[in-house]
Order: structure tokens, then C-alpha cells, then sequence
């Protein structure tokens, strides 16, 4: 069986990963061309989708994912600006 995964996003990436670790051959498919062209994101990854991760992704893939990360540390506080910056919701 082929899978093909539509996106590349979180969610695709972790399917074809615990896909591909199951057996099963995948295939990706991204529309956007260049990962720079996203701007990248910073996300908090919480303790359940850590787990999630740490169970479908290779190990030396998930120690790589740490590795990048800023650490518990640097997420001490959510808020949400406007296109100016100026807060609209903050919370510790
Ligand atoms: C501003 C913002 C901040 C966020 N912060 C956090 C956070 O801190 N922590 C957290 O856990 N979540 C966060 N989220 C939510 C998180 O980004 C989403 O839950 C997650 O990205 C969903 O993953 P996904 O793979 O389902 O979709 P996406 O990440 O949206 O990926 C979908 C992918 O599919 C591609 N695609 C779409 N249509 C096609 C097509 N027709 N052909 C080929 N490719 C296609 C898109 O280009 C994209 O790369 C945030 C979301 C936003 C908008």
C-alpha cells in the first residue's frame, strides 16, 4: 500500500512519519516550494503533542526536534498582538 499525505504541515509530517515507521510507503506533498517562504513559526509544543511525537517519529529525528527547541524556559507567557504589535491578550 502507498499512502499519499497532502501537506506538509505538522500534521502531515507526523502521519507519514508513524506511517512510514509502521511499513507503510509515503509520499508527501507540499504546495509551497521553499520552507523560507512560510516565514517560519515559533510553536509551544505542549507535554501531549511532545508525546505524540516522541512515539512516530524516529528517535534520532524527535532528539533533533529537542535539540532545536528553546526549551520550557522560553515559553513563559501567550499573548496576541495586533498588526502593530500592541497587546490584545496576554496571559502567563
Ligand atoms: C499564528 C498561529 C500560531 C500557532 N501557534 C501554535 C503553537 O504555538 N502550538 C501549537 O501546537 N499550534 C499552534 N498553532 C496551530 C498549528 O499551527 C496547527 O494546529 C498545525 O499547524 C496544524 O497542522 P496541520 O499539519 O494540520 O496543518 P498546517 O500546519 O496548516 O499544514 C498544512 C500544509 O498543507 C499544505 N497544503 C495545503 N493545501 C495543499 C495542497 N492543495 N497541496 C499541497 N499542499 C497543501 C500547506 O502549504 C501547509 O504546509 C498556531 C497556528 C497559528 C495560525
Amino acid at each position: 500500500m502507498k499512502v499519499v499525505v497532502i501537506g506538509a504541515g505538522m500534521g502531515g509530517l507526523a502521519l507519514a512519519q508513524a506511517l512510514s515507521r509502521g511499513g507503510i510507503e509515503v509520499v508527501v506533498h507540499e504546495r509551497d516550494r521553499a520552507v523560507e517562504a512560510t516565514g517560519g513559526y515559533r510553536l509551544h509544543l505542549d507535554h501531549r503533542a511532545c508525546a505524540v511525537l516522541r512515539r512516530h517519529l524516529a528517535p534520532s529525528h524527535y532528539q533533533a526536534l529537542l535539540a532545536s527547541s528553546a526549551g520550557r524556559q522560553a515559553f513563559t507567557r501567550f499573548a496576541m498582538a495586533d498588526h502593530r504589535m500592541r497587546l490584545l491578550l496576554g496571559c502567563r
